[in-house]
């Protein structure tokens, strides 16, 4: 500070000086401290992954060698044993998948995915990979669609496909009697949608007490449940940490004895459909909305999903839900392209389109196939198909594919209008 004379002119200084040499060694220490945690932390991380891709190998082979000797002529009790060393290796191998994951999630090095997905047919697609164990207990499974649910958003499919098995798959573990539903529904906002993805069961519920524990790792509600049921007690932690990462969350209502909701919400972008030039581009090159399109799925969620993508991309199409029925509809109506499911009862995609094909062949035929195996692929271009699409379906695969067909039905126009 300035010393003044009466005048207020300055004539020195005041100056004070403190030793900080005792902070600067703290704070010293206390960095040290904290980089030594955190390369512990890295270490253990580091362990568990390197851990659970060694423990994975071996397992590969008495997984591997099960199943070969599960095909071979057994007797019942060495059938006994064959199939118990199936099912715990089995166990084991979730375990250690659940424990990699787990890590490589606390390390920081999961990287999430951004693809147009359509989140009904995720939740779809959940409740058909459980319902086989629901209905074996007895459990009715439930899919509940709001209207408000968007056909598309970005999303990476594949973990939020994770985070609602593990919800899902929980809920009809937990529940002997009554029913799961898995519910979607969305509302607009800014960036976007802002999604719910609800799993509603009339299980055991969950203790008042135990709530705060259930997200936390390793932590099942107590002892004798997991032993009840099995399980590590990791899904929740996974499934928490990965809807953080998506900057959602999932949290949870449970009534004793009653039953618990399960909830996971995230905001995603919209997915974009065909842009204006795009649409403009097409209904010149070969006159839009002209197709007569037959729709053949017997789903009736996918479907509702494939009527709706239509309709926003323009077009209309009659529905049928067996070969069968495609079969007899052609022969009523003039299709110019199908829209051909290949798992559906009575007559599967594949043997209608071969049957088609032995009378018309001028017919386009798009295979909608859930199994993205080039295998697959091949089935169905053996069979006389002339385009292939792995569900889910999305108005940009879908525009696509139907412009393709448009080309490829049109080709004289195509080439007056390139000459143009
Ligand atoms: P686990 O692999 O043991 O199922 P989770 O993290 O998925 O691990 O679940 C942790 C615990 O939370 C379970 O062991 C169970 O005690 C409880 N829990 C989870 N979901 C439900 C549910 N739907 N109903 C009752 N209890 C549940």
């Amino acid at each position: 500070a300035p010393m003044l004379d009466d005048q207020g002119n300055t004539v020195g200084i005041v100056a004070t000086a403190t030793d900080i040499g005792e902070a600067k060694r703290t704070e010293g220490l206390l960095r040290q401290a904290k980089d030594e945690a955190e390369a512990a932390a890295r270490a253990k991380t580091d362990f568990l992954a390197t851990m659970s891709h060694e423990i994975r190998t071996p397992m590969n082979g008495v997984i591997g060698m099960t199943a070969l000797l599960g095909r071979t002529q057994l007797d019942p009790r060495q059938r006994e044993c064959v199939d118990t060393i199936r099912g715990s290796g089995a166990a084991l191998l979730k375990i250690i998948d659940d424990i990699l994951d787990f890590s490589k999630i606390e390390a920081g090095r999961v990287e999430l995915e951004e693809a147009p997905m359509s989140p009904a047919t995720l939740v779809h697609e959940v409740a058909e990979l459980l319902g086989p164990k629901a209905q074996e207990k007895g459990v009715r499974l439930t899919v509940d669609l709001d209207r408000s649910v968007p056909l598309g958003v970005l999303g990476d499919q594949q973990r939020l496909r994770q985070i609602l098995t593990n919800l899902a798959a929980n809920a009809v573990k937990f529940t002997d009697h009554g029913e799961v539903t898995l519910r979607l529904s969305a509302r607009s906002v800014r960036q976007g949608y802002h999604l719910t993805f609800s799993v509603q069961d009339t299980g055991i519920g969950i203790p008042a007490e135990r709530m705060d524990r259930l997200f936390q790792s390793f932590s099942q509600v107590d002892g004798s449940i997991s032993r009840r049921f099995g399980g590590t007690g990791l899904g929740l932690a996974i499934s928490r940490r990965l809807a953080n990462l998506m900057r959602g969350r999932v949290w949870a209502e449970s009534i004793e004895g009653e039953g618990s909701t399960f909830h996971l919400e995230v905001v995603l972008e919209p997915a974009e459909t065909l842009t204006t030039n795009e649409l403009e581009e097409t209904q010149m090159m070969v006159g839009f909305r002209g197709l007569r399109i037959l729709l053949a799925e017997d789903n009736r969620i996918n479907q509702l999903v494939a009527l709706r993508i239509l309709e926003e991309l323009g077009y209309r199409a009659d529905v049928v839900t067996t070969g069968v029925e495609v079969l007899a509809q052609v022969h009523k109506g003039a299709y110019d392209i199908v829209l051909m499911d290949v798992q559906m009862p009575e007559m599967d995609g594949l043997e209608a389109t071969r049957r088609l094909r032995a009378v018309d062949r001028s017919i386009y035929i798009i295979a909608l196939t859930a199994n993205a195996m080039d295998s697959d692929r091949q089935a169905c271009l053996e069979a006389g198909m002339d385009a292939w699409m792995p569900k889910p379906i999305t108005p940009k695969t879908l525009g696509a594919a139907l412009r393709r067909a448009q080309i490829a039905l049109a080709p004289k126009r195509r080439r007056a209008l390139k000459k143009a």
